[in-house]
């Protein structure tokens, strides 16, 4: 009885919830504009590497700075816009300023590859590897300075054709890797066969590194990461405790907080010449066992 009722009430008219529907659904029509007139702009999260502390790459985030309801978060459109298929101008257009920047910084001798996330329903439109193949000859960019991070998605309908854009993707020179791995639905036999170079541990496994389940989940994906030769990067690493537990399981790269906050690019410019291309606080504390 008490499942049916629960059921029940979950089927009642919400109006709050369709106050949000149609007020995501105005944001959507005017993500394009927010495109054309300049209202995005690209934060740069640093990626260390575990091994030596380098600041060895950088992930892109966008910020819609909205004319009137000011800055929102990309959780507040990006899936909306993903399930409509309107994420594509976003896209490009952020594809196309991180392509800009490293080249950049390739003129600069700076080694920083830079990750931006696509989504599988970019990849799922036969067209989309081209596109991205005429912004790296638009801009002479070098893909083998950029990753592309696809999410381990729910909503994956054509696996084929995600294959066959990876595949082309991957002979232009990208790195491929998977977002938020742990989240998603694909089966390992799906897995093995994406022909991706590095998985990304979700922030929830991360945050709970600390309790029993969240370290086991972590140690099967590091492990799972280097069974199929895989770089393993933790995402939302935001204390101490967690980055030590990483660099004990084995974990390649680390992302978080604990290391900074995505940041605009002159930013980050300011940030990786203070740090003189090294991270080393947390490796410092870790050897004096502080
Ligand atoms: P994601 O790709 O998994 O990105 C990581 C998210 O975790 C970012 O949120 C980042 O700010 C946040 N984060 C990083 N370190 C920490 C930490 O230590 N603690 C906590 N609590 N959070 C941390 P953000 O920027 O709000 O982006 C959310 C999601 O929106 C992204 O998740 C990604 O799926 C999507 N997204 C962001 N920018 C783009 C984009 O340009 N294109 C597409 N398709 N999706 C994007
Ligand atoms: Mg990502
Ligand atoms: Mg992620
Ligand atoms: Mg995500």
């Amino acid at each position: 009885y008490l499942a049916k009722r629960t059921h029940a009430d979950y089927l009642v008219y919400d109006p709050g919830q369709e106050a949000n529907r149609k007020s995501q659904l105005s944001l959507l029509g005017e993500l394009k504009t927010a495109v054309e007139s300049n209202q995005l702009s690209t934060y740069l999260q640093p990626k260390i590497n575990l091994a030596d502390g380098r600041i060895c790459g950088v992930e892109a985030l966008v910020r819609w700075d909205h004319p009137e309801r000011g800055w929102i978060p990309p959780g507040q459109f990006i899936p909306f816009a993903e399930q409509t298929g309107k994420i594509r101008a976003l896209t490009l257009w952020i594809l196309r300023e991180c392509m800009l920047t490293s080249c950049h910084w390739a003129a600069l001798g700076r080694n920083v590859r830079i990750s931006v996330n696509v989504s599988v329903n970019d990849t799922e439109d036969p067209a989309f590897a081209g596109m991205v193949q005429s912004l790296l000859e638009e801009t002479g960019a070098d893909a083998h300075n950029l990753c592309l991070e696809i999410t381990e998605s729910a909503t994956m309908e054509a696996p084929d054709k995600v294959l066959d854009a990876l595949r082309h993707l991957r002979s232009l020179g990208f790195k491929l890797s998977i977002d938020d791995f742990g989240t998603g639905y694909s089966s390992l036999a799906y897995l093995s066969r994406l022909p991706v170079q590095e998985l990304k541990i979700d922030r929830s496994f991360v945050l709970r590194l600390d309790e029993a389940d969240g370290l086991q989940i972590a140690r099967a994906i590091v492990e799972l990461g280097h069974v199929l030769k895989l770089d393993v990067v933790a995402e939302g690493v935001e204390t101490q405790a967690a980055w030590d537990t990483l660099v004990e399981l084995g974990c390649d790269q680390v992302q978080g907080f604990l290391v900074a906050k995505p940041m605009p690019i002159v930013a980050f410019d300011e940030w990786y010449k203070h740090h003189k291309g090294y991270w080393r606080d947390a490796m410092e504390k870790d050897e004096s066992g502080q």
